[in-house]
């Protein structure tokens, strides 16, 4: 009896699996030739210093509109790009198109020492040995300061290997990029290790902000009063209520961003932002 129970278990169990590895190797199939057909685009979403009120920075986020599985979240395929090795095409093309639109963007004044594109780095791309060189070429060829520059790391793959990461940290430091902690709070990172890093900036992860009224005040709080001492600036992520924005304000975070301010955005929408907006947050922020 048990084992007639258990082989229907089974039976039941199978196709379920089988369903989730062929919608896996469809997505696999699909991204590998979704740069070849133009399907990925960058959205682009602004980060605005609280006391000014400006845009200080755009983070830049891969957009997947798939023409036979319909728009694909980047939490879904930027895993998949990373398992499969895909990422070093993709977080290339990522590189070279923010790039090219923050150049873009410089040459109509819409960018300076003070407003930078930020760029997301996979933690494969972090163990490619021929990044330095891409991103030096790549800066060359779309003549991009590098200080408009800036690389976002999340906290587990920084602590995932801390010598390499030091090396490479300390490469991108000295070619004048700026470097950026993001999802702050999820990993395991020490004090201790974060004065070693040469970083500029802590992201505050959302998740805390998102609990913010509530318990994530206290950790967005102890978040802050670290990156201060150890003279970073601090961005919360998922900002979306104005109560969130009061409570970050008041508890000294430098930069902001969210829906409440904006969602991510064609290229094409920013620069209209950007050309308006420049201050117009000066009295809500
Ligand atoms: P992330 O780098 O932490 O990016 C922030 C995410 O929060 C983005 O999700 C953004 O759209 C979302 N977000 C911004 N404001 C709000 C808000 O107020 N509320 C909520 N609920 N969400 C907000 P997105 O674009 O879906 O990207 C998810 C993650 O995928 C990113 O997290 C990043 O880790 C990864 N990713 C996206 N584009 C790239 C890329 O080009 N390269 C790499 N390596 N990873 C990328
Ligand atoms: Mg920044
Ligand atoms: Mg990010
Ligand atoms: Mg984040």
């Amino acid at each position: 009896h048990a084992k007639a129970k258990g082989k229907n278990g089974f039976q039941a169990f199978q196709p379920a699996m089988e369903q989730r590895a062929q919608k896996r190797l469809k997505l696999e199939a699909n991204l590998r030739r979704a740069l070849d057909l133009g399907e990925l685009e960058l959205h682009y979403q602004p980060q605005i210093d609280v006391r000014s009120g400006r845009v200080v920075g755009v983070e830049a986020l891969t957009r997947w509109h798939c023409r036979e599985l319909g728009h694909v979240s980047p939490a879904e395929f930027i895993p998949v790009a990373e398992e499969t090795g895909i990422i070093v095409a993709l977080g290339g093309w990522v590189l070279r198109t923010a790039c090219r639109q923050a150049a873009a963007w410089r040459d109509q004044g819409l960018l300076d020492t003070l407003v930078h594109v930020a760029v997301n780095l996979s933690a494969r791309q972090t163990r490619d040995g021929a990044l330095m060189d891409e991103i030096r070429a790549i800066l060359d060829e779309t003549a991009l300061p590098a200080s408009l520059l800036e690389l976002e790391i999340t906290e587990g793959v920084l602590m995932e290997n801390v010598n390499a990461n030091l090396d490479l940290l300390h490469g991108l430091q000295a070619a004048g990029i700026h470097l950026s902690i993001d999802d702050f709070g999820t990993g395991y990172s020490s004090m201790a290790y974060l004065k070693r890093f040469p970083i500029d900036q802590l992201k505050i992860d959302r998740s805390f902000v998102h609990d913010v009224p509530g318990d994530g005040e206290a950790i967005a709080t102890a978040i802050i009063a670290m990156a201060h001492s150890l003279q970073l600036s601090v961005v919360a992520e998922g900002v979306e209520t104005l109560a969130q924005l009061d409570f970050l304000r008041q508890a000294g975070c430098d930069i902001m961003q969210g829906y409440y301010f904006a969602r991510p955005m064609p290229a094409a929408q920013l620069t209209a932002l950007l050309r308006e907006k420049r201050s117009s947050w000066g009295e809500r922020a």
